[in-house]
């Protein structure tokens, strides 16, 4: 199953994302994470992307492609995906149906998780992580395994935070649409707690024909 994960930056799409891959047997695949890897490593990806991301705008719709295509060529994308951050354009949303419809596959579903925004500056803009070992706890300013003071995204500052979310509006909400369109959209409700999100997120997925591996 392949499937696409919608919804404006901070609405808890990388720890959804997260527990939906373990439930479900599926490859996570953020461009995001992707594109920051390749940031601090200095590579040519990595040096052409870093202004871009930095300023909160978006990386060409092309080189995004190139890099998700690139990663679907991998043993471990071959029994589906979840694509976190990814189509963010309606040419990305072309680009993957291409890229998929190459090796046989297609987009099962995409799920829209829908927050608020105002809830989505505060969640961001508070937003810690520690090198070694991730995300910290909201609220926590170092982390609780070895701790050393969370650091934040240079892309969680609160006037970038905007940019993301005016871009999120201009050029990612319509792509919910087209996915609306071909009756592929399921919008979820990402308010509440973690486990709140995952329960409908999984049972979305389920009603959708995946298949929990536990
Ligand atoms: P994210 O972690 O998904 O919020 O992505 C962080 C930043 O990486 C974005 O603000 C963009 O600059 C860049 N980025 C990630 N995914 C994409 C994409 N699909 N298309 C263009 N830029 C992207």
């Amino acid at each position: 199953m392949d499937v696409v994960l919608l919804g404006p930056p901070g609405a808890g799409k990388g720890t959804q994302a997260k527990l939906a891959v373990e439930r479900f047997g599926l490859l996570h695949l953020s461009t995001g994470d992707m594109l920051r890897r390749a940031m601090s490593s200095g590579s040519e990806l990595g040096q052409e992307v870093k202004d871009v991301v930095e300023a909160g705008r978006l990386v060409p719709d092309e080189t995004v492609a190139r890099v998700v295509a690139a990663r679907l060529d991998e043993d471990d994308a071959a029994a589906g995906v979840l694509f976190d951050g990814f189509p963010r354009t309606p040419a990305q949303v072309g680009a993957l149906d291409r890229i998929l419809a190459e090796r046989g596959r297609r987009v099962d579903i995409a799920v829209q998780l829908e927050v608020d925004e105002e809830e989505v500056v505060q969640r961001l803009s508070s937003r810690r992580s520690c090198r070694e070992h991730g995300p910290l706890t909201p609220g926590d300013d170092r982390c609780a395994t070895c701790g050393q003071p969370g650091e934040q995204r240079a892309d969680d500052r609160e006037e970038v935070i905007r940019e993301r979310l005016r871009v999120y509006r201009e050029q990612t909400a319509p792509v919910s649409s087209l996915y609306r369109d071909r009756g592929a959209l399921l919008a979820i409700d990402g308010s509440g707690t973690l486990d709140d999100v995952a329960a409908r997120v999984a049972g979305g997925l389920e009603a959708r024909g995946g298949e929990k591996t536990d």
